[in-house]
């Protein structure tokens, strides 16, 4: 018998002997990061923890926005970093990392990969995401799952789904239709659903098309179950639960963190009353008890096993950051640096790096390395005649770039720029920078301005820079990495996961963004970063799929398995080999990242101009050419047909097409597939995208629910006086000598407290408030004050 059988009859026969409130205690956590033990099963309580891209271990306080202290951990380059070296061993070797630090810190399952697509650049939490793009997100995060898992440790693939900003996170109702919700916001996780297999899955926040994921059956059962063959257990995101009944009925096994039994009389009268089937309850108890069996296993086999050693995952940091890194700009051939060189090293983020993003997935970092410290180290170490100068000060930095061979400006979005929590206004670096880069334009053409920022920027300052380095926000080893790449020992290879839009205002999702407080609607439909600019015929800024290197690659030579097949043949993901010649005809070793994108010829719906079907990164010496292949399967042909419920491919010829870049197709073939789905033209089938139904929406916020933000609230004089008390209440929780207080932090506090609605306070109120004294409140807001005064009592 599979062990999985196995776990899950055992775990049948332990919810056997729980009585329903045991079982009911169980759905929900003990406290913020744990889960209840079961003594009488001799299961140990189990931790999860924050995540992504590295341990936010809190051991005393408990916050889900990164205020509170944690255990140092080492922090790798965040998820938007690391989708740029479309490396699925390096995600590998993150997610083992990674895994290994839980086992030393004994945390079960770590909260992460996040993978909602950027649909705009704006969306505060962005670097946390890897990909605009499906097929990249989803084969990235299944590799960083299997790397996690592989050392005994759970992962949280969230926030399914939807979840593609932060402004009013915990209300918004996103509306999309149901082709684009397939084709390009679920993808991801199917992908990583099936090849990744994670132990558990976070549903979002928001609602989607009128229903809180939490609560909906269609999305955490007949979508990620049924369809795709989910097996684990789906946990809430911190303080995602709506209507707890329909959650457990929709397969939302597990409330995070735990509300103090705010909902176990409804969960009991529910059952009771025969709302809620107790084999619904004992499936959801069954599936708690499963991931604390998995957890069980491991936690066994950790003692007495040595640390990791934090130093290997600090030089694979350092390494992952490096390869992650994208050259967009190199006049000249300006890099790499010569250590023989006079080199101006400029701002202060040169010195006081920023290298991840504010909120629930914020590390305590091992050690961090500066590049100023990494650029010197390298110069000395080589024994050259060069050296480097550093200044912060802006006044003082064009004087020591004149007298220098070059300079080098570290500059990006300062903290409070982005972060969970809220999400950015504009795309431009601060305007003092880019000041500071036109003035040390001015006396130094020689310029390279090296960015660290979590997700695009404008640059209408790029013609005053000669070489232009994106680091995004690298970890605690981005220094380093940023002086490998400056000086030659690394040739860097990243190419952007994403699209940078010349304006803003260029990219057609900026329309609808982010919305009302209780709505956005995705208009755009598919028209999503290159998805896009494709279609429009417009050159961005820099396509998705960019990135320079130190040497050159030439490609040759497309083969593709067939001319002509047939659609029943080909399976879910394989069927068709394309295969390309690569050839390094530079001087210098180098990896170069191929992409495969498929392109419809005659189609009867409208697609996309061409679709990443395919991607490998492959590491060539000078003068060494390898052979990359792809496999491609029925999905690589497929749209999503709504009226059959079902992906479908027209019959006819698709283009293969490979490239360095979206926008830099080298070669070209034809593939032509029989499929019983003739390509017609466009008609009630024709299948739109971004046509969904698009009520209006209501004028008045009235009457008040649980699910009124105190935004809202607050505009009624009981509400104002909640809203104050909530104010003090966060205040003195996160106001202890542990509650950081930067700019960011005190954003995103003032935005979570604004946007929270008025059931969090019952859930995250320790206790304090029950339900019933919050709909007595909410009567009393609602203006039925006596009723409200009655049901207070
Ligand atoms: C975030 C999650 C995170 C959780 C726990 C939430 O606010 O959306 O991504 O895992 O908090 O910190």
């Amino acid at each position: 018998m599979k062990k999985t059988e196995t776990r899950a009859e055992e775990a049948r026969s332990i919810c056997a002997g729980l009585t329903r409130d045991e079982k009911i205690r169980l759905c929900s956590g003990l406290d913020f990061w744990h889960l209840e033990a079961i003594e009488g099963a001799d299961l140990p309580s189990v931790m999860l923890t924050d995540g992504p891209h590295g341990l936010r271990k809190q051991k005393t306080a408990g916050d889900h926005i990164g205020l509170g202290e944690s255990v140092p951990a080492t922090c790798f380059p965040t998820a938007a970093t690391l989708a740029c070296s479309w490396d699925r061993r390096l995600l590998e070797d993150v997610g083992e990392a990674l895994g290994d630090e839980c086992r030393a810190e004994k945390v079960s399952v770590l909260l992460g990969p996040g993978i909602n697509i950027k649909r705009n650049p704006l969306c505060g939490r962005n670097f946390e995401y890897f990909s605009e793009d499906p097929l990249l997100s989803g084969e990235l995060a299944a590799a960083f799952i299997r790397g996690v898992q592989s050392r005994g440790i759970g992962t949280s693939l969230k926030h399914f789904a939807v979840n593609n900003q932060e402004y009013y996170r915990l209300v918004t109702d996103a509306r999309v239709d149901e082709r684009t919700l397939r084709e390009l916001y679920l993808t991801g996780f199917e992908i990583a659903v099936k090849k990744g297999r994670p132990w558990t899955v976070m549903c979002a926040y928001n609602r989607l098309n009128g229903e809180y994921c939490s609560d909906s059956r269609r999305l955490l059962t007949d979508i990620l179950r049924e369809e795709w063959g989910f097996d684990g257990l789906v946990m809430s995101d911190w303080g995602a639960v709506n209507d707890r009944v329909a959650g457990i009925h929709a397969g939302m096994d597990l409330e995070m963190p735990g509300s103090g039994g705010a909902f176990d009389g409804q969960l009991r009268d529910a059952v009771e009353s025969g709302r809620l089937s107790a084999s619904d309850l004992d499936r959801s108890a069954g599936r708690v008890v499963e991931l604390m069996l998995r957890s069980r296993d491991t936690l066994r086999s950790i003692d007495g096993e040595e640390p990791p050693r934090l130093e290997e995952h600090h030089l694979l940091a350092r390494r992952a950051a490096a390869r992650s890194a994208v050259l967009l700009k190199n006049e000249d051939s300006l890099l790499p640096l010569s250590p023989d060189q006079k080199i101006a090293v400029l701002g202060e983020m040169a010195a006081v790096p920023r290298f991840q993003g504010n909120g629930s997935s914020l590390v305590n970092p091992a050690k961090v390395e500066t590049a100023f410290d990494e650029m010197r180290r390298r110069i000395d170490e080589s024994g050259a005649a060069g050296e480097v100068l550093f200044t912060r000060d802006p006044e003082e930095a064009p004087g020591l770039a004149g007298t220098c061979d070059a300079a080098v400006f570290f500059a990006g979005l300062p903290q409070e720029y982005e972060s969970e929590g809220y999400d950015r206004e504009h795309l431009r670096i601060p305007r003092e920078q880019v000041e500071l880069i036109r003035n040390i334009a001015s006396v130094q053409k020689r310029l390279v301005v090296v960015l660290s920022n979590g997700a695009p920027v404008e640059m209408e300052w790029l013609d005053d820079a000669s070489a232009v380095l994106e680091l995004y926000l690298g970890g605690q080893a981005a220094g380093g990495a940023a002086a490998d790449i400056l000086f030659g020992t690394v040739n860097p290879s990243g190419k952007l996961a994403e699209t940078f839009p010349r304006r803003l205002e260029d990219l057609r999702s900026s329309a609808w963004f982010p919305g009302s407080p209780s709505r956005v609607e995705y208009r755009e439909g598919l028209d999503v970063g290159y998805r896009y600019y494709d279609r429009a015929g417009e050159a961005p800024l820099f396509p998705f799929g960019y990135g320079l290197s130190y040497t050159t690659f030439e490609y040759d030579d497309l083969q593709i398995s067939a001319s002509r097949a047939d659609e029943a043949e080909l399976s879910e993901w394989t069927g068709i080999t394309a295969s390309v010649r690569v050839r390094n005809t530079g001087d210098t070793a180098g990896s170069d990242i191929v992409q495969l994108y498929v392109h419809d010829v005659e189609s009867g719906v409208r697609r996309p101009q061409q679709e990443l079907k395919g991607f490998e990164k492959v590491y060539l010496e000078p003068g060494e050419s390898r052979r990359v292949e792809f496999e491609l399967g029925r999905r690589a042909f497929a749209f999503y047909h709504t009226a059959t419920a079902s992906w479908r491919i027209e019959d006819g010829d698709f283009e293969i097409r490979v490239g360095a870049s979206s926008r830099d197709i080298r070669l070209k073939g034809t593939l032509s597939i029989a499929s019983p789905f003739p390509s017609s033209p466009p008609g009630p089938s024709g299948e739109p995208d971004g046509a969904g139904a698009f009520e209006p929406e209501k004028e008045s916020n009235r009457p008040f629910t649980l699910n009124s933000p105190l935004s809202d609230v607050r505009r009624t004089l009981p509400g104002w006086f909640l809203y104050r008390l909530v104010v003090r209440e966060t205040a003195r929780s996160f106001g202890s000598t542990s509650g950081r207080k930067d700019k960011a932090s005190e954003e995103m506090l003032k935005k979570s407290v604004d946007q929270m609605p008025l059931r969090l306070i019952v859930l995250f109120g320790g206790g304090r408030f029950s339900f019933r004294r919050m709909n007595a409140l909410i009567d009393i807001l609602n203006g039925r004050i006596l009723r409200g005064m009655f049901r207070l009592i």
